[in-house]
């Protein structure tokens, strides 16, 4: 029997012992994911999420490094040796008041799942399975700030599933940069003396106007959204300050360039106008936009789709935030797809997606993540040459 047919007949027994394996785990995994979920920790603060799920890695035979890159909450767990190596990405931060309306649990959870469900895999073919924890994705870029510090250098696949309200084998995720503004004027009695003062309100207003002006003339995907932090003390003296944040976003490095330049002329306008004094500091962590690997998410969508799951290629809502996985998507060829966990109408971020990212069909969707993880890792393992060709599309699209 040529070699290839049977590493071929091996990959699908293996497929269907780690079906198996994760099954088999049901219980002490859902578990796992309630825990992390009914003890909601924010980004860098992961602390328990990071004990069992690093506990869960070295039962399974995993050797675990906590603390990577200078964060405590980060960690890289590893099983094999050789290449190919493969890294499964973990998130397992919760979010301000809300919890885990992000379900991030359900991504943790999947993670080591599907690691340990590839262990297998790595004995038959050899090659290498990381599951790398990657905290603060919510409010640090934790993975912008790791792929800067080489935690994904040498790697030769990365991927992770998000939940979400639909299934799709890629995501449309901006490049993107928070922007923190104050304006400092002059307070004066809003009545008595209004000549005297310098209106660090109206400064921001003026921005928000020009921004909003400004907007019409972008192009399609590009986003700017803000909010006012400070907006003055009381109606009766003119504000001597005001402060907000804003969120840049843009299909690609270079428009996020020239949009950032474009917004940062509003708020000089404004000041001029206003004579209030601004001050400005981008965000430390820039947002890549995420790079899809088409190779990689038609063979996820293919072991998703064999679950018994329809899954789309591309996402037919269009619709498109921004991630640090976007960052690592630029180094190594990535994939970041969604599993549906909630109706269509639920939102992300929302009291009611902590809900369905504890519920039945929750527990269903990190099964089905883990298994197609572990099924996607086992076909590249497998079979060399589609390595190959994914690493191939990588290099054409840089
Ligand atoms: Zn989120
Ligand atoms: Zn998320």
């Amino acid at each position: 029997m040529p070699s290839a047919r049977k590493d071929n007949l091996d990959a699908e027994k293996l497929k269907a012992a780690a079906i198996n394996e994760i099954d088999a785990h049901r219980n002490q995994l859902s578990e796992l994911s309630l825990k992390i979920h009914s003890n909601p920790e924010l980004a860098f603060q992961e602390v328990k999420a990071v004990t069992w799920l690093t506990g869960y890695l070295k039962e399974n035979g995993f050797s675990v490094d906590q603390g990577i890159c200078g964060l405590p909450t980060a960690f890289k767990g590893s099983y094999g040796q050789g290449k190919p190596v493969i890294a499964i990405l973990a998130e397992y931060d919760a979010l301000p008041k809300l919890g885990h309306a992000c379900g991030h649990n359900l991504i943790a959870t999947s993670a080591v799942a599907a690691g340990v469900a590839s262990k297998l895999t790595m004995d038959r073919f050899g090659g290498s399975i990381l599951v790398i924890g990657t905290p603060g994705e919510e409010l640090y870029g934790g993975k912008a700030i790791m792929a800067n510090r080489g935690a994904f250098d040498g790697l030769d696949i990365a991927a992770m599933v998000h939940p979400n309200v639909k299934n799709t084998a890629t995501t449309q995720f901006l490049a993107c940069q928070t922007l923190e503004v104050e304006f400092f004027g002059r307070a004066a009695h809003a009545a008595a003396r209004p000549e005297a003062g310098i209106n660090a309100l109206e400064a921001m207003l003026e921005s928000f106007a020009a921004i909003n002006s400004l907007r019409q003339h972008i192009k399609d995907k590009a986003r700017i959204h803000g909010i006012i932090t400070d907006g003055g003390e009381a109606a009766n003296i003119v504000p001597a300050h005001s402060a907000g944040i804003f969120i840049v976003r843009a299909e690609d490095d270079s428009y996020l360039d020239e949009l950032k330049e474009r917004v940062i002329n509003c708020f000089i306008g404004a000041a001029t106008a206003s004579g209030a004094r601004l001050e400005y500091r981008w965000g430390a962590v820039r947002y890549a936009p995420l790079r899809n690997n088409l190779t990689l998410a038609r063979l996820f969508r293919r072991n998703l789709q064999s679950l018994g799951r329809k899954v789309h290629l591309l996402d037919p809502a269009n619709s498109f935030g921004s991630s640090d996985m976007g960052n690592v998507s630029q180094l190594v060829p990535s994939i970041h797809p969604s599993i549906a966990i909630a109706p269509a109408e639920a939102l992300i971020h929302s009291p009611q997606f902590a809900s369905a990212a504890v519920s039945e069909a929750g527990i269903r969707g990190l099964l089905d993540a883990a298994k197609a993880l572990a099924m996607t890792v086992i076909d590249l393992v497998a079979n060399p040459v589609i390595v190959t060709r994914v690493k191939e599309e990588f290099k054409r699209g840089k």
